[in-house]
């Protein structure tokens, strides 16, 4: 069976009644017949039937043997940094989602959890920078803001050889495109309000482990702290997940097409996407993904914040927004939005200059998406000519 007819089908059909969309169970609790005889539901923050059948679905959608669904993708995370101890060490690559380098640097030092940030690309630099403390290696590929890839495989090996774990934040793949577990990570995280939610009307996140003990373990955090996702937004998941290798498809086409155009326009400095011959790490992101996803970031040749924010504004299908993978194209500047808490010149040094730009690329019709481009590409041109003008008389 070919993965899209798989992944339908792996939403089942209410046993009960036959309603061939999933129940939502909106319920706290579950009648037992007595003291612990139930039908394998007692309290629903320990699990609740709707919430069940999401986590089956991402986890035989991410060839995993536990899936777990928390209320936001930093939940996720932080249930995941809750398998270490204080002393332990965590390697996480450099240009890392902006609110899990606050987790780990505002919440989890306090608790002597240290993290080394590495450049990621080069498997070696993370092999380098193990040391006997290092218990977890964190990846995003591709990062987020400038779509970064790195080798899960290789990576995977050095985890596996130095006893460490490694898990991916796949968010920015998505399934559809990338599956880490078969490349050898253990775990895999998503932020799910991302590809996988699809329509920007949900904030969820989810675990997958490879190993059923250690998705145990994680499942016991899930229930003792508490971040589980609601039976409506658990629907609501599987309701976007139904559509995802369909929405994902059209994602990547139109943003390479966007890719392409950037890189031949004269204000354009620099466009990271990893489907351009150009992006430095292209083998790889081709060797272990499907595709390269709907996220495109590029800088201008005017490389002021002024710029990129007259830009920003200019647009009119893209939105500016935090946030991506929705039906709706979105535009963001990193510097001051999603990467405001990092420090400028660590920000920089991972390659988030200032007039850098990330576009969520939608469902909307290329040609119009193109034409918003294009426009506000062009204003940015009259205003700095006139701004020229200005500055000879
Ligand atoms: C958005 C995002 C997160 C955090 O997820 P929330 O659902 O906003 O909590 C984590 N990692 C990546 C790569 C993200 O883009």
């Amino acid at each position: 069976m070919q993965a899209t007819t798989q992944l339908i089908h792996s939403i089942p059909v209410d046993p009960l009644t036959g309603a061939i969309s999933v129940p939502i169970y909106q319920t706290s609790t579950f009648v037992q017949e007595a003291p612990g005889v139930n039908k394998g539901y007692d309290y629903a923050r320990s699990g609740n039937p709707t919430r069940a059948t999401l986590e089956d679905i991402i986890a035989q959608l991410e060839n995993g043997s536990v899936g777990l669904a928390f209320s936001s993708g930093l939940a996720a995370i932080d249930a995941v940094i809750k398998l270490l101890q204080s002393g332990d060490e965590i390697i996480a690559v450099d240009d890392i989602y902006g609110g899990a380098f606050r987790l780990f640097e505002q919440v989890y030092k306090k608790f002597g959890v240290r993290v080394t940030y590495v450049d990621a690309t080069d498997p070696s630099t993370i092999f380098n920078a193990i040391t006997n403390k290092t218990k977890l290696i964190w990846i995003e590929t591709p990062t987020n803001p400038t779509l970064k890839i790195s080798d899960i495989e290789a990576i995977a090996k050095i985890a596996k050889a130095r006893r460490c774990l490694l898990c991916v934040d796949n968010t920015f793949a998505s399934p559809a495109l990338q599956k880490p577990i078969s490349l050898g990570a253990d775990i895999v995280v998503h932020s799910a309000t991302k590809y996988l939610g699809g329509h920007s009307d949900l904030i969820a996140g989810l675990v997958i482990t490879a190993d059923k003990e250690l998705g145990e373990k994680i499942k016991f955090f899930q229930n003792a702290t508490g971040a589980i996702l609601s039976p409506f937004d658990s629907w609501l998941l599987i309701r976007g997940i139904e559509t995802l290798p369909l929405r994902i498809k059209q994602h990547c086409a139109s943003a390479l097409e966007i890719a392409i155009f950037l890189e031949q326009h004269p204000l354009v400095e620099n466009v990271f996407y990893p489907g351009l011959k150009s992006h430095p790490n292209h083998t790889i992101a081709k060797k272990q993904a499907k595709g390269f996803g709907g996220v495109v970031s590029f800088t201008l040749k005017n490389d002021t914040e002024e710029a990129a924010i007259e830009f920003a504004t200019s647009t009119t299908l893209f939105k500016l927004a935090e946030s991506l993978g929705g039906i709706k194209s979105l535009l963001s500047h990193p510097a001051t939005m999603t990467h405001k808490s990092i420090p400028a010149q660590k920000r920089k040094e991972a390659g988030v200059s200032d007039s850098l730009l990330r576009l969520s690329v939608g469902l909307e019709d290329v040609e119009d998406l193109l034409q918003d481009l294009e426009q506000a590409l062009a204003k940015l041109s009259v205003n700095s000519h006139e701004k020229a003008e200005v500055v000879f008389n």
